[in-house]
């Protein structure tokens, strides 16, 4: 039976020919629903209709995307390592091309979410590329909306997937929002897989934090300064985003602690907004 997958935000739910009223990832005050109301599609209609292409990032690093572009429009990367690929965030479609590439640049070890807008297709991703696990933060445990013995729930702040590819629970976007440390990325000075945790400007160089994209709902100062402190111990060079195109590729880190300063002095009532008020 076909898996039905929210239009808007691409999740796939549990096997059925009834899928639910609402999406709640959608229905959740992060995400919205569209005027013209919830729409269900399912996993044959997006193979039927759709591709994934796969762009080389860098040495080691793969950028897989639908096109044509569906729901959010995220990209998943695929961080290939001596010990093993790891795929991080995910996408609605897996066809069985993708899965002969994936076979191909050496198959996969694992995959690990940043948080449940990128939960997307995980359950079909896993299955078909061999039940590997897929490792989510415990403290979004609610959000999945398809079950599977292959979800590795994890608690704490930290968790290496494999030598050198570190997941680090930041919370901000959700509460379990995480980013992936790959430290061999960069030619070895190290590079942030962020997912939505931050996202990068259209400048290529600054970044922003959110609790609602969509929404414009801001963090507080606080957790901002909370969540650029759990980044602290780490060296990154390059910073990519989870849109095509959206990296930081140089002084990522000072880039982001850059813009935290100026986020954090903007939405705590010290900036220029309230100087003039
Ligand atoms: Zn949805
Ligand atoms: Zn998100």
């Amino acid at each position: 039976m076909p898996v039905p997958v929210c239009t808007l935000c691409g999740t796939e739910y549990e096997e059925t020919d009834q899928p639910p009223d609402l999406c709640a990832i959608c229905a959740d005050d992060r995400q919205y629903v569209l005027p013209s109301g919830q729409k269900w599609t399912n996993s044959e209609a997006l193979a039927a209709g759709y591709a994934n292409t796969f762009r080389e990032l860098e040495p080691g690093l793969m950028a897989i995307a639908m096109a044509p572009k569906f729901a959010i429009g995220q990209q998943a990367l695929l961080v290939m390592t001596p010990a093993g690929n790891v795929l991080w965030d995910c996408i609605p479609l897996i066809d069985e091309a993708t899965a002969r590439i994936i076979e191909a640049l050496g198959g996969l070890s694992a995959i690990a979410i940043s948080h449940p807008h990128y939960y997307s297709a995980m359950v079909s991703w896993s299955e078909t590329l061999g039940g590997v696990p897929v490792h989510l933060h415990e403290d979004d445990r609610a959000w999945v909306m398809r079950d599977s013995d292959n979800i590795r729930f994890w608690s704490g702040d930290v968790t290496e997937i494999l030598p050198g590819v570190t997941m680090v629970r930041t919370g901000g976007h959700f509460a379990g929002s995480c980013v992936l440390h790959w430290a061999d990325g960069a030619d070895g000075r190290g590079a942030m897989l962020c997912g939505d945790t931050l996202q990068v400007n259209p400048d290529c160089r600054r970044v922003s934090f959110m609790r609602s994209y969509p929404s414009y709902m801001p963090l507080s100062a606080r957790v901002v300064e909370r969540l650029v402190g759990r980044l602290a111990p780490y060296d990154f060079e390059r910073l990519y985003g989870p849109f095509a195109g959206k990296a930081v590729l140089a002084n990522a880190k000072a880039e982001m602690l850059r813009s935290a300063d100026i986020y954090v002095e903007a939405v705590s009532g010290r900036g220029e907004a309230d100087r003039e008020a």
